[in-house]
């Protein structure tokens, strides 16, 4: 339904954009903008060790430069506030309650050597399966194990295939038992867990679609499952490739070169913005570009489905 498109900036203050995050957050405002959408910018700044509101502050900076402009959240507020996660505590509270009460929610001891040493299998995106070693503890051992240790949370996931249609990448499907594991809620620090948080977050705020890197798209089967166990709705997912760098590495925070910083010292916010879109299929050569110009020939069907090369010579 065109107007009723709600898509979101969800980026982790934790440093300088650099030009993956910019890529997925391009796409995601021309996909709700496209269909006559709004933006709303959260700030998933739970990690207070990594997150300072001044890289928050910053990040608002670079859309606003970049001309990503949103319309609900962050510093600007609104009718879903707070947009800043570390705000949010009550309402993941609350949907933890929700999870124990039905008797999926149980307190995990081990130590990070434990989870180590158990020889849970490895995923192909390298994150681990939990074996599940404190899933059978009696409260009575529970009791015994938190007078030492402060348990991090699990939920207990059942054998279930989930299902979806990704709208860019098409059916993914993972077994929860097998390929998830029990997963963290919070952290034995008190930590949120990002799966709880993303979920909490986007149905509270109405989001309907949410563009993010495909390097999440198999997190979204334990998201997928606990909008199921919270009764909530969930929105469309579209997971875009990834950029990598010209030797071939996923791009992160710590590629200088590619950062927001050095690349606004030597491009031009359009600039920029024409060389994403041509990265995206979605401008034909690497010409400047505003993001409205690219609205009218926006069209997913365009974007490449696989990880794609920067290469070397397009922003030096
Ligand atoms: N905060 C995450 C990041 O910056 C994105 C999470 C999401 O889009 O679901 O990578």
């Amino acid at each position: 339904m065109a107007g009723a498109e709600t898509g979101r900036f969800a980026p982790s203050p934790s440093g300088r954009m650099h030009l993956g995050n910019l890529f997925s957050s391009l796409l995601a405002w021309l996909s709700a903008k496209a269909a006559g959408g709004r933006v709303v910018l959260r700030i998933e700044d739970l990690d207070a060790q990594r997150c300072t509101r001044s890289y928050a502050d910053r990040l608002e900076a670079d859309y606003r430069t970049l001309g990503l402009v949103w319309d609900e959240g962050g510093s600007l507020g609104g009718p879903h506030g707070p947009y800043y996660q570390s705000r949010r505590g009550e309402l993941y509270a609350a949907a933890l309650e929700a999870l124990r009460q039905r008797g999926l929610v149980y307190p995990c001891f081990c130590t990070r050597a434990q989870l180590h040493a158990a020889s849970a299998p490895h995923r192909e995106d390298g994150q681990t399966v939990y074996a599940g070693l404190c899933r059978t503890l009696t409260p009575d051992q529970a009791a015994q194990c938190a007078r030492t240790r402060a348990p991090a949370l699990r939920l207990r996931v059942p054998n279930r295939e989930i299902e979806f249609q990704d709208g860019h990448l098409g059916r993914y499907f993972e077994n929860l038992e097998r390929d998830c594991g029990d997963f963290l809620l919070r952290r034995s620090d008190g930590l949120w867990a990002y799966q709880l948080a993303v979920v909490v977050d986007d149905a509270a705020m109405k989001i309907t679609q949410v563009v993010r890197g495909s390097d999440l798209l198999s997190s979204t089967p334990r998201q997928l499952y606990l909008y199921d166990l919270l009764g909530l709705t969930p929105p469309d997912f579209y997971h875009v490739p990834l950029l990598l760098s010209p030797d071939g590495r996923r791009l992160s925070k710590r590629d200088g070169d590619l950062s927001l910083d050095v690349l606004l010292a030597r491009c031009t916010p359009a600039d920029i913005i024409g060389k994403l879109a041509y990265l995206a299929g979605l401008n034909p050569t690497a010409e400047p570009r505003t993001p409205e110009s690219l609205l009218p020939d926006f069209s997913w069907e365009k974007v490449p489905k696989t990880d794609i090369l920067v290469p070397e010579e397009l922003f030096s």
